[in-house]
This record gives structure tokens, sequence and C-alpha cells, in this order.
């Protein structure tokens, strides 16, 4: 096959708590998760389907780092989200065995280009420029799943200290395992995949110069700053 005609990206990686990084190998989200938020945006929850979309593995950014105000929006979201964390492949996986596949668990925010989901929504267009943008996926550092795997506890973000989602794991439409379950109907799961889960009531637009902290009780918290506007070039 020969060499590579120019050196081969980085892989990218989230930190985890124990030491070590975890490689990313595809980000999978999870839309509509969870009933009051579902409600926020004037839905049924009872008649609400799963809704499954990517980000690009190198969206990912680390916990402390300044993220860009991004292109081509005025409306840009944080939506804190639990993120589970594969450490094992699967495909056709039972929920009964769903858990063996799980690395860990960390804190991660769905950002959003708001204004460009509202007008593929409204043209019925793929979410993609929405939500698989640059820097769109800061992870906090991974938790092994050894230390537990959490199915209740406070999930909340604050913009510059005031509370902006909080909300209880608990309140999750489909639990961890039915969501690995289903996505791996529909694609072979990795190790290295993460799956951000959904968000909670609460998301609201972000600016340059606000200060983020996120957290999801017993993980480590999320913080980062938005940065001034990518410059066009
Ligand atoms: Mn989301």
């Amino acid at each position: 096959m020969g060499e590579y005609v120019f050196p081969a990206q980085a892989t990218p990686a989230v930190a985890v708590e124990s030491g070590g990084r975890f490689p990313v190998h595809r980000i999978y989200c999870v839309g509509l998760n969870y009933a009051d938020h579902i409600r926020e945006f004037g839905r049924d929850p009872q008649r609400s389907p799963l809704v499954f979309f990517m980000k690009p593995a190198d969206a990912a950014v680390a916990n402390g780092a300044a993220i860009p105000y991004p292109p081509r929006t005025n409306n840009f979201h944080h939506e804190i989200e639990l993120v589970v964390a594969i450490g094992r492949a699967g495909r056709g996986i039972a929920p009964a065995q769903a858990l063996e596949h799980v690395f860990g668990y960390a804190a991660g925010n769905d950002l959003t280009r708001r204004d460009l989901q509202r007008a593929a929504k409204d043209r019925g267009e793929p979410w993609d420029v929405a939500k698989g943008f640059d820097h769109s996926a800061p992870v906090a550092a991974i938790r092994p799943a050894t230390r537990g795997h959490p199915t209740r506890g406070r999930i909340w973000l604050s913009v510059n200290g005031e509370t902006r989602q909080d909300s209880d794991l608990g309140q999750m439409l489909h639990d961890v395992p039915h969501l690995i379950a289903e996505l791996s109907t529909l694609y072979t799961l990795e190790a290295g995949d993460l799956i951000f889960t959904g968000t909670p009531s609460g998301v609201g637009p972000l600016k340059p110069g606000d200060c983020l902290e996120g957290g999801v009780e017993g993980l480590e918290v999320l913080r980062n700053t938005i940065a001034t506007p990518v410059t066009e070039s």
C-alpha cells in the first residue's frame, strides 16, 4: 500500500481519571432523551422517537480548554450530558449485557448551533452542520466503570455562576443499557466510541467570555470558557 502521502492526524483522546488517555473512535449522540427537554421544545415525550446523530472524533475538546465561538451562528447553545465511553466492541448487544461494554463515564457538553438545527428541522435536512462542527464536544475526564454505573444523580450546568440546567439522570427516558442496545443495532460499536446520552431542560445561548461549569454527580466537573469568534481567513 505504501506510505501515507502526508502524516496522518493524531488520534483524538480524552483523559481518564485513573491515568492514561482514552482514544476516541466515534462520537455518537442521542437527542430527545429527557422528558423535560422534549417539552421545552414543544413536543410530546410519549410520541418522541429516539434520535441518533454523530460528531467527528476530533470535535472532542479537553476539560479546561477555551472554545472559540463557532462561525455561521447567532444562537450557540450548551447541552450538558452524561457521556458513556465504550471499552469493548459489539453489535446487536442485549440490554442485559450492555454494561459489560462500558469502559467508563464522563460529563460532556453537546454544543449546538441552535439556529442551524432549527433550519435543518424545518427543511427536513440532516443535523450535521448544527451538531458536528469544530470543538463541539468538550468532555471531562472519564471515570472507569469499575467505580460504578451511574443511574441516578444530579446533572447540571452553570454559565458565569448562574445555574441553567439542573436535573437528575433518573429523568432519562431511555437508560444507558437500552441506548447501547439500540445503537448497536445500527452500528458496530467499537472500543473508543463515546455516546452522549441527551440533555435535560434549560439549554440556552452562550457568548464570548462566558465561563461554563457542568457536571454529573460523582464525575469530574467540566469547565470551559467561550473565546472570541473564529476569524474568517
Ligand atoms: Mn444533545
